[in-house]
C-alpha cells in the first residue's frame, strides 16, 4: 500500500479562498481585518515568517503592519507597544513573533495581549476556553491539522489520536482539539519509555518533535494516517519533517510531506483567526470554517 499524500498547499489554498471571499464582504462594509506582527531583533528565520504573514495578509485582502524592535528592546517597552494595539481600532489581531531576547518574559507578553485579538491563540484565557471546548482562536498549527483532517474525511471520533511532542503551541492543543472532537488521546515526548509500543497503537499519528526521522516505518500501524508538524534540514541542507517520508508512506493511509503539508495551513489559519477577530469585535457571524 502506499499512501495518499495530503496536499497541505491546495487546502490552504481553498481555505484561503473562502477567507478571501468573506474579507470582501467585510470591505464591501467598510471593515478590514486588520493583523499586527512585532518581531524584535533580527532571527533570520523569525524574519521569513513574519514577511510571509504580513504578505500572506495582504495578499487576501487585509491589513497588516510589521512592527520591528532591536534586539536590545526592554519588555517595557514590547508591553507598552502591546498595550496600543490592544487599543487600535484597526488593528484586529496581534502576533508577536517568538522567540523573544533571553531579557523579554514571553509569558508575560502573551498575557499582555487582549484575549480578543490573540489570533495565536495563545493566552491563557483561549488555552482555558479551548479546553473547556469553548468557541475561541485555537492554535494555529494543531487548528491547520484539524481542517487537514476534516478536508480528507477523518473523524477522529473514538479513534486513538498519538502526539508527539508536548509543547504548549503545537503538541498540546493538538491533542485537546482532537480530544474535543472525541478521540482518544494519548501524547508522548522525550521522557517517553518505548515510543513505538504507543505510536504502533495509533490510527492518527501526529509528530511534532523537530529531530528528523525520528518516526520511521517500524512505529506506526498499516493504515494510520501520520501528520508531520516537524521543520528540519536534512544532510543536503533542504527541508525535512520529523517523519520518514518514503519509509512510512509504504504503509500508512495518508500522509503529509514536509514541505508542502502542514506548514501552510499555519499561516492560513493566522489569517481565519484575523478574520474571525475581525467578525467577533462587529458582532458577525462567521460562515466559514467550523472545528
Ligand atoms: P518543542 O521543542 O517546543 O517541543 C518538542 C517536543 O518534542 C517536546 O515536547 C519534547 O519532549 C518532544 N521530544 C523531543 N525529543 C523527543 C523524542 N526523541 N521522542 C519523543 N518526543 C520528543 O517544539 P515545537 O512543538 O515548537 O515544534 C516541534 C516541531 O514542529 C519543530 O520542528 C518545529 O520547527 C515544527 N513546527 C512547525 C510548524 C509548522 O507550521 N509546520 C509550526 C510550529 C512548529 P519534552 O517536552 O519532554 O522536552
Amino acid at each position: 500500500m502506499s499512501a495518499k499524500i495530503i496536499d497541505g498547499t491546495s487546502i490552504a489554498q481553498e481555505v484561503r479562498q473562502e477567507i478571501a471571499e468573506e474579507v470582501k464582504k467585510l470591505r464591501d462594509q467598510n471593515i478590514v481585518p486588520g493583523l499586527a506582527v512585532i518581531l524584535v531583533g533580527n532571527n533570520q528565520a523569525s524574519r521569513r515568517y513574519v514577511t510571509m504573514k504580513t504578505k500572506a495578509c495582504k495578499d487576501l485582502g487585509m491589513h497588516s503592519v510589521l512592527i520591528e524592535f532591536p534586539e536590545e528592546l526592554t519588555q517595557e517597552e514590547l508591553l507598552l507597544k502591546i498595550e496600543e494595539l490592544n487599543h487600535d481600532d484597526a488593528i484586529h489581531g496581534i502576533l508577536v513573533q517568538l522567540p523573544l531576547p533571553s531579557q523579554i518574559d514571553e509569558i508575560a507578553v502573551i498575557d499582555a495581549i487582549s484575549p480578543e485579538k490573540d489570533v495565536d491563540g495563545f493566552h491563557p484565557i483561549n488555552i482555558g476556553k479551548m479546553m473547556t471546548g469553548q468557541d475561541t482562536f485555537y492554535p494555529c498549527t494543531p487548528y491547520g491539522v484539524m481542517v487537514m483532517l476534516e478536508k480528507i474525511g477523518f473523524n477522529p471520533e473514538g479513534k486513538h489520536a498519538v502526539i508527539v511532542g508536548r509543547s504548549n503551541i503545537v503538541g498540546k492543543p493538538q491533542g485537546q482539539l482532537l480530544l474535543n472532537q472525541n478521540a482518544t488521546v494519548t501524547y508522548c515526548h522525550s521522557k517517553t519509555q518505548d515510543l513505538e509500543a504507543f505510536t504502533k497503537n495509533a490510527d492518527l499519528l501526529v509528530v511534532a518533535v523537530g529531530k528528523r526521522n525520528v518516526i520511521r516505518r517500524e512505529h506506526v500501524k498499516p493504515g494510520a494516517v501520520v501528520i508531520d508538524v516537524g521543520m528540519n534540514t536534512d544532510d543536503n541542507g533542504k527541508l525535512c519533517g520529523d517523519v520518514d517520508f518514503e519509509g512510512v508512506k509504504e504503509i500508512a493511509s495518508y500522509i503529509t510531506p514536509v514541505p508542502k503539508g502542514v506548514g501552510p495551513m499555519t499561516i492560513t489559519m493566522l489569517l481565519f483567526n484575523t478574520l474571525k477577530s475581525a467578525k467577533n469585535i462587529y458582532s458577525l457571524k462567521l460562515d466559514t470554517l467550523t472545528c
